[in-house]
């Protein structure tokens, strides 16, 4: 017999954190009971199309791409020049890897960004509610550069988006913006080691290197439910929010919505941030449910004054790295945060295991204890019961993005508001009047899709280009059977290219973090080449497999817990058992810091390892 451990915390109260123990026999569940719901649930979702199941926004639907907070009809000359480095993207991938360039001494630089301005993801989504879900503290980047601190422990996305222009306007970003531009494509001079790459405004860059920070969430998707395309109301995808139609802004009071049967298919953390909005502003709102979102309590609150008063330098790194340390598992003394975040990671149960069976036993224990929790929530929270059980999610705490919000679950309180589930199997139809489910029509005036981003395609599918390498190979091609790379970063084959991606690279729950790690590397292999004559670089093939072989390692050991057993989703390749090629587009699976870790000791050793490098005026050389 042995017992699980773990920390409640009830995040509202200082100091609320009690531990908590419970054996098997003494749970107030039953692990085999969840255990067969959680199968059957899990059952109902999945489908052989997989990602298939979506629409991309092209063809019929490319009008769902458009840019809505742009003036139509910009123009400008096509522009011809040479520059050290070409970052593809101005997000906070992108800018970070700029900023760094600059700080490493790297000025030549020119962004290509396909938005009005920068900002990526907090350019595109304006949609009512969005805020960032990791604490504002930690998740915006350079905030002690930039002397910046946020109103609320989570920001909105207006002041998101304006501290992403806040930092174009203090590193002199702007001037190296080419906006409303996309990249088309970028090939490999070899007589000249340079990239040229064109663009959709006939630009013809060419440059030394290339970072790409083309985004990790940038790409939106339609559900591919039969009739979309019939669909004669207004609609439009979260990610290009049309104010004109609903009126209002990123604070809510769309008025434009009151006398209108509104519908919105989808319940993710989008959905869960926009629907207080549209259920407090529409006549009708229907929720069109396929998989209910688990919900924690968020209590965001004011930037308390007093305690940044108490703040010496080095505290963002400082809280940035006890987040990470401690969502990745680690058991620390501290926690800065305290939020909903680090409370699902609480816990010392592994403590109490004597073997790896038993581990992994205490540890699904504790997760269903959690998501007992937030169950109980929905009950607290949710008057009509049919309503509240429909809300109730019937899987692990990570098979999807965990959701903190304090308004989402009463809004289905509201007489206007109804959720409308579909047991699992998504929306049936979609008619020129309305949605059906279950063989029922409901009619809308307007239709919005939650639907999220292409996560599932490869990686050289979601950029939207090709890129020619050495000899003109395509990415496209070399990556066929998936991708090869030297710490997510190189590839052979396409030298002076550097990726910001996911693919066989770091991940993290506050992205934010190995982004800004990522641009860190890369501006100092930059500042390192331009500075030593270093002409051309590319990865070795040994260092590729060498690097292969450790995301391997790591994946072999997570396969034990959740991943096959989870509710289908993009965490889980939809739940469809995933090919040669969407195994090597994995992520690092050590631990955020860990990956850190590994960069950081590549650059100290100096000696550009597993790299193969030419000098200038020689053809090659170690
Ligand atoms: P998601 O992919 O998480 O959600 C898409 C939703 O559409 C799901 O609820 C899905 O159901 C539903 N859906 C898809 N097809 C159908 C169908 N045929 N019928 C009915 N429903 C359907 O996208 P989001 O935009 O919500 O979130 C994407 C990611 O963006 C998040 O996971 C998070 O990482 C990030 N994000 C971050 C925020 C932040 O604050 N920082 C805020 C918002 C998003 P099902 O679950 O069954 O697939």
């Amino acid at each position: 017999m042995y017992t699980a451990v773990y920390i409640a915390c009830d995040p509202r109260i200082e100091k609320g954190c009690v531990p908590m123990s419970f054996d098997k026999e003494g749970a107030t569940f039953s692990p085999e009971a969840l255990k067969e719901k959680y199968r059957l649930e899990r059952e109902k979702r999945l489908r052989p199309d997989g990602n298939r199941q979506y629409l991309e926004l092209r063809g019929v639907f490319a009008d769902f791409d458009e840019d809505p907070y742009v003036e139509p009809g910009f123009s400008r000359e096509a522009i011809t020049e040479e520059t050290d480095v070409l970052i593809v993207g101005g997000g906070f991938g992108g800018m970070l890897a700029a900023v760094r360039l600059r700080q490493a001494g790297v000025d030549r630089f020119r962004i290509v960004e396909k938005g009005g301005d920068f900002g990526g993801t907090w350019y595109w989504n304006r949609y009512p509610g969005a805020a960032c879900d990791v604490e504002s503290y930690i998740y915006l980047p350079l905030l002690e550069e930039t002397g910046y601190m946020p109103t609320e422990k989570y920001a909105k996305a207006p002041e998101i988006f304006a501290h992403c222009q806040r930092i174009g306007r203090q590193f002199d970003l702007y001037k190296a913006a080419l906006f409303q531009t996309q990249v088309e494509g970028m090939a490999w001079d070899e007589d000249a080691n340079r990239w040229i790459v064109t663009t959709s405004r006939g630009d013809r860059l060419a440059a030394r290197f290339v970072i790409i920070a083309g985004g990790v969430l940038h790409k939106a998707k339609l559900p591919g439910i039969p009739g979309i395309e019939t669909f004669k109301g207004h609609c439009f995808h979260t990610s290009r929010w049309d104010y004109a139609y609903t009126g209002g802004s990123p604070g809510g009071r769309l008025s434009r919505l009151a006398d209108k049967r509104v519908g919105i298919i989808g319940t993710g953390a989008t959905a869960v941030q926009a629907i207080p909005h549209l259920g407090a502003s529409a006549k009708q709102l229907y929720v069109f449910q396929r998989t209910p979102s688990g919900i924690g309590a968020r209590n965001n609150r004011p930037t308390d004054e007093a305690w940044v008063k108490t703040l010496q330098p080095g505290w963002q790194r400082e809280r940035i790295d006890n987040f990470t340390a401690i969502v990745s598992g680690q058991t620390l003394e501290v926690d800065l945060v305290g939020d909903g975040w680090t409370y699902i990671f609480q816990g010392d149960e592994m403590k109490r295991a004597t073997t790896p069976e038993e581990a992994a036993e205490l540890r699904q224990l504790v997760d269903y204890r959690k998501m007992e929790e937030i169950r109980e929530r929905v009950d607290q929270i949710v008057e009509d019961p049919a309503t509240a059980e429909a809300l109730k999610p019937y899987y692990n705490q990570l098979c999807k993005r965990p959701c903190f919000h304090d308004e989402y679950l009463d809004t289905f309180n509201r007489p206007n508001v109804q959720l409308v589930d579909t047991d699992g199997k998504g929306v049936e139809r979609i008619t020129p009047t309305g949605v059906v489910v279950q063989g029922k029509e409901y009619e809308v005036d307007c239709l919005i899709y939650a639907s999220g981003f292409d996560v599932g395609s490869e990686y050289t599918h979601r950029l939207g280009f090709d890129i020619l390498g050495c000899g003109g190979k395509s990415l496209r091609d070399s990556w066929a059977d998936g991708a090869s790379t030297f710490h997510g970063m190189h590839s052979r084959g396409y030298p002076n290219l550097l990726m910001i991606s996911t693919t066989q690279s770091g991940w993290a729950i506050n992205l934010v973090h190995v982004l800004d790690a990522l641009s860190e590397h890369s501006a100092y292999v930059i500042a390192r080449c331009l500075e030593q004559g270093i002409v051309k670089i590319e990865p070795t093939e040994e260092a590729q497999q060498q690097w292969w072989e450790v995301i391997l390692g790591h994946l072999k050991k997570q396969a034990t817990f959740g991943g096959t057993e989870c509710t289908p989703g993009y965490y889980n390749n939809e739940g469809v058992s995933a090919g040669p090629s969407a195994i090597r587009r994995a992520a690092f699976g050590g631990g955020t810091l860990e990956f850190i870790e590994i960069l950081r000791t590549w650059r100290n050793d100096g000696s550009f390892a597993g790299l193969d490098v030419t000098l200038e005026g020689k053809p090659s050389s170690p």
